[in-house]
């Protein structure tokens, strides 16, 4: 039933030929780049449209998304958790069961093939939390390809483990020490070494946010989630979910969940991480508290202070622990296409818990904050209907947060309880 054929490769509601995403007068995205990156990233701008237009490259793409990455992933009624949470039918799309543990794996797939084709034999990266830089060492390792991935020191060291995944595939991590040393200076170190080394080097940006082309790229890369979940979700309940829900970092997973869904009648939901609260100032939610402005390449929502400066951000979830957020996103709120809301640290923890003990699947903290609201909305809606939950990676990496947070470790005897 569910084989290649149901990829629909048309790019529907592009942006306009400057890479912008049209909201209420406003133009989102863009290309605000220093005058030395302008053909670079002209350069990939006209290799993807190339590549997209080539069905040997969609072949090659797909053949490595089924074998390699294990795609098409399951779309999982959780009839435990449904039964719990009491309302609509909550399914699962099950991004976590990719190779990596992520979605992010779909764009670094199309991102390297892209590179190859461009003749470069190098790619760099940044990463935040890790998971990008783990999900660019696996296909520079697969590719071979020298492979650089640019990291805060403060990140480096808090996510040891993928440090040392990204060292055993064979990638070097580059310790950036300016700003707070996290993603935002990770971002800015590997687009200020590219402009020195484009000639040989590609630039595999992790999210759906940056300068054009990026956005709309990487967007494309992952739209195969809300295809599939579309197709599968008609053919497993009979009909189209009533509401979609993922979580928003740069805004990947939810661009690739919920732009194959936007021409039908179905709410789309972007759940933001609200940290300590929304109130509280220690939050990530871009949409909800930030305002327009220009951040790493593209003008879009972004948290700032008083004097323009980039705000420190916090959530629980090293993954949408950013700032900024994509452009395209930006506008679908704008133009009242997107419904936003949000989950605390807390909420997200406590979501963790219920699907792990439900459903025995254990989620990433970012997908947790997904969970959280979804299961909010489902509440308040009737047994025939259906709420979709990007469940976008798996909770492995995040069990040294969780046993922190919840004040436990491995030989005490809280686990019984
Ligand atoms: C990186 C990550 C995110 C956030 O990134 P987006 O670009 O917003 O999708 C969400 N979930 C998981 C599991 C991640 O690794």
């Amino acid at each position: 039933m569910l084989n290649d054929l149901m990829y629909d490769l048309d790019i529907k509601h592009a942006p306009d030929a400057g890479g912008h995403f049209k909201a209420n007068g406003t133009l989102f995205g863009g290309r605000f780049a220093a005058e030395t990156l302008m053909q670079p990233l002209q350069e990939i701008e006209q290799a993807f449209f190339d590549a997209w237009a080539d069905p040997k490259f969609h072949a090659e793409r797909l053949d490595l998304l089924k074998h390699y990455v294990g795609r098409a992933t399951p779309l999982y009624h959780a009839k435990h958790l449904t039964a719990e949470v009491g309302g609509a039918q909550i399914y699962l799309k099950r991004e976590d069961l990719n190779h990596t543990g992520a979605h992010k794996v779909n764009n670094t797939i199309g991102q390297a093939l892209l590179a190859r084709r461009m003749g470069k034999n190098k790619v760099i990266a940044e990463t935040g939390a890790g998971q990008h830089g783990v999900a660019t060492a696996t296909v520079a390792a697969m590719f071979n390809m020298q492979c650089d991935i640019y990291m805060g020191r403060e990140d480096i060291r808090r996510q040891a483990p993928n440090v040392f995944r990204m060292k055993l595939l064979g990638a070097n991590v580059i310790a950036v020490d300016s700003g707070t040393a996290t993603l935002k200076d990770a971002v800015n170190e590997a687009l200020r070494v590219w402009v020195a080394s484009c000639e040989d080097t590609y630039y595999i940006f992790g999210t759906a946010a940056g300068p054009h082309p990026f956005p709309l790229m990487v967007r494309q890369f992952h739209t195969v989630i809300g295809q599939e979940a579309r197709a599968q979700c008609l053919a497993q309940a009979g009909k189209l979910p009533d509401v979609a829900v993922a979580c928003v970092g740069g805004g990947s997973n939810a661009i690739g969940l919920l732009h194959p869904l936007r021409d039908d009648d179905i709410r789309l939901v972007a759940v933001e991480a609200a940290g300590y609260g929304l109130e509280s100032g220690e939050h990530a939610a871009a949409l909800a508290k930030g305002s327009p402005g220009i951040i790493h390449g593209s003008l879009s929502y972004l948290l700032e202070d008083d004097e323009g400066q980039v705000q420190g951000t916090h959530s629980i979830s090293a993954g949408l622990d950013y700032p900024g957020v994509g452009p395209e996103l930006a506008a679908m709120m704008e133009n009242g296409h997107l419904e936003l809301d949000s989950a605390t640290d807390r909420d997200a923890l406590d979501a963790f818990q219920r699907l792990t003990k439900a459903e025995g699947i254990i989620p990433a903290l970012e997908s947790s904050h997904a969970l959280a609201a979804g299961m909010r909305i489902a509440a308040g809606m009737m047994p025939d209907q259906i709420v979709l939950i990007n469940l976008s990676g798996r909770g492995d990496k995040d069990l040294g947060t969780v046993m922190d947070m919840l004040g436990l470790s491995c030989d005490t005897q809280e686990f019984s309880a």
